[in-house]
């Protein structure tokens, strides 16, 4: 093959995986499960002045924070503290799980891939 050749098979990759990657991005829009119930659906890409939501929990209060930089966990009641210490939630990383407190935010697109999954 020639050296022109490679060049286009390469750009016809690239605009492949450049498709499938814009297919495969979950939807923007972010759940917050607590006990397995979905209490609420965030949308994070529009709000433009960020907020915190406070959820009670067992063991005192967790705090989300909600804003165009993304969704993290500020503060929690949990012990471990591994939900805050996961940083912000990010498309194709892994949900944040607090698992004391039965908290799980994801993008709801993922979970509902979880959920097929798990059956
Ligand atoms: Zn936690």
């Amino acid at each position: 093959m020639s050296n022109r050749r490679w060049v286009l098979v390469f750009a016809l990759l690239a605009l492949l995986c450049l498709g499938v990657m814009r297919l495969q991005r979950p939807g923007g829009a972010v759940g917050v499960w607590q006990e397995g119930e979905l209490i609420c659906t965030l949308d994070p890409a529009s709000v433009r002045e960020p907020y915190t939501l406070t959820l009670s929990t067992r063991s005192g209060e967790s705090r989300i924070h909600v804003g165009p930089d993304g969704v993290y966990m500020e503060s929690a009641g949990c012990r471990s503290q591994l939900c805050v210490r996961h940083g912000p939630l990010r498309s194709g990383g892994t949900p944040i799980v607090c698992l004391p407190e039965r908290i799980v935010i994801a993008f709801t697109q993922q979970r509902e891939d979880v959920d097929a999954v798990s059956g």
